[in-house]
C-alpha cells in the first residue's frame, strides 16, 4: 500500500461531515470556515508509545484516547470541538493495528461530531500527535485564571481510576472481573467532559482538566488565579472499583497524584452552588464539591476532621509486597 492509499483507507473519512470544512484531506492544507462572533480554541497533545499508553494497549483504545485527551483540553476551555488533525509516526504499516486505531478514532470523532481534516504520516518510533480546534463565543472561554476567594472547588466524575487501571494492566489483572474491566476502561477510554465544559461557560470562574493528578492541576489553576484553596481529601470522589482495589487509605492519594483521569476541576461562585445538582443530573456526570478557594496562595489538603494532610510526592506504590 502506498502512503496515499494508507491515508485514504484508514483516515480518509473519519468523523462527521461538516459544512464548515471547505477542503479536508487531499489538498496541501485544510480550508475551514470559522463562525462569525466566535473565537477559535486550539489544543494539541502527543501520545508516545510506552510513555502515554502501554505499547500493548488495544489499538482502538489508543485511537480513541489520542482524540479524547485533546477533546478534554477543549472541554476545559468551554469550547465546542469541530476539527482535528493527526500526525502519526509508525514503526511499520501494521494493518490490523491501523484498522483498530482508525476505528477507535472514528467512533469518538462521530460521537462528538468532529472531523479529521488533515495530518501527516511518517516512519519512526510510535508517536501520535493530535491537534484539535473548536469554537467559543468571543470572551466566553473558560480559563485557569478567574477563581475568586469564596468560590467552591468542584470536580467531575471520579479520580484515581486510571492510575489504578494502569497498575492493574501492568500486572495483567483478570479482565473478566467487572471491577478490573471498569478500571482498565477508565485508563484506556477516558471520557472527555465536552458537554460539561460548554455548560460551565458563564458559570465557572476557572477550569482545568485533570490529566496529571488533581493536586498538580488544581495547583496550576490556583496559581493562574493568584489564589489558594483548601481541599477536604475525604470528599474526593472515588469510584467503587477504585475503593475496592486501591482501598480508601490509598485511593485518595492516587486521586491527588495519579494521572490520566481527564475529569474537569472548576471553581464555582457560591451563588451558583444550587445549580450543581441540576447540572450533574442533566449531564449525567457526578459533580462533587471538594473544597473552597481562599485568598492565601497554595493548596492546603485536610481531612474532614481538619487534620492537615502532607503529600509525599515520591515513593507512592499502588501495590505493596504483601499483594
Ligand atoms: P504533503 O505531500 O504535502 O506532505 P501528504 O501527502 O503528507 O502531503 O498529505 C496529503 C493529504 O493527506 C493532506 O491533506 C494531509 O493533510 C492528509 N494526511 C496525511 N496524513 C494524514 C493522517 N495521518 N491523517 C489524516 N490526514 C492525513
Ligand atoms: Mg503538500
Amino acid at each position: 500500500m502506498t502512503e496515499r492509499e494508507l491515508i485514504r483507507t484508514y483516515f480518509g473519512d473519519i468523523g462527521s461531515r461538516r459544512d464548515d470544512v471547505l477542503a479536508g484531506i487531499g489538498d496541501d492544507g485544510a480550508v475551514l470556515q470559522p463562525r462569525a462572533g466566535e473565537s477559535l480554541v486550539m489544543a494539541t497533545d502527543t501520545l508516545v508509545g510506552g510513555v502515554h499508553f502501554p505499547v500493548d494497549a488495544p489499538a482502538a483504545a489508543v485511537g480513541e484516547k489520542a482524540l479524547a485527551v485533546n477533546l478534554s483540553d477543549l472541554a476545559a476551555m468551554g469550547a465546542e470541538p469541530a476539527w482535528f488533525q493527526l500526525a502519526l509516526t509508525l514503526p511499520e504499516a501494521d494493518h490490523a493495528w491501523l484498522q483498530g486505531f482508525s476505528a477507535g478514532l472514528a467512533g469518538l470523532a462521530r460521537y462528538h461530531q468532529v472531523r479529521l481534516v488533515g495530518g501527516d504520516i511518517a516512519r519512526g518510533p510510535l508517536n501520535i500527535c493530535v491537534q484539535v480546534v473548536g469554537f467559543v463565543p468571543v470572551g466566553g472561554a473558560l480559563r485557569r485564571r478567574g477563581a475568586r476567594p469564596g468560590d467552591a472547588v468542584v470536580v467531575s466524575g471520579s479520580l484515581g481510576d486510571a492510575a489504578l487501571g494502569l497498575a492493574l494492566w501492568q500486572r495483567r489483572a483478570d479482565r473478566d472481573d467487572a471491577n478490573v474491566a471498569y478500571l482498565l476502561d477508565r485508563l484506556h477510554r477516558p471520557v472527555p467532559r465536552v458537554s460539561l465544559g460548554q455548560a460551565l461557560r458563564g458559570r465557572a470562574t476557572a477550569a482545568v482538566d485533570v490529566s496529571d493528578g488533581l493536586a498538580g492541576d488544581l495547583g496550576h489553576l490556583l496559581e493562574a488565579s493568584g489564589v489558594g484553596a483548601t481541599v477536604d481529601v475525604d470528599r474526593l470522589p472515588l469510584s467503587e472499583p477504585g475503593l475496592r482495589f486501591g482501598g480508601r487509605q490509598q485511593q485518595w492519594r492516587t486521586a491527588l497524584t495519579g494521572g490520566d483521569d481527564y475529569e474537569l476541576c472548576f471553581t464555582l461562585p457560591r451563588s451558583r452552588l444550587h445549580e450543581l445538582d441540576g447540572l450533574a443530573s442533566r449531564l449525567g456526570v457526578a459533580l462533587t464539591r471538594i473544597g473552597t478557594v481562599q485568598p492565601r496562595a497554595g493548596l492546603r489538603l485536610r481531612h474532614a476532621d481538619r487534620t492537615p494532610v502532607v503529600l509525599e510526592d515520591s515513593g507512592y506504590q499502588h501495590f505493596s509486597e504483601a499483594d
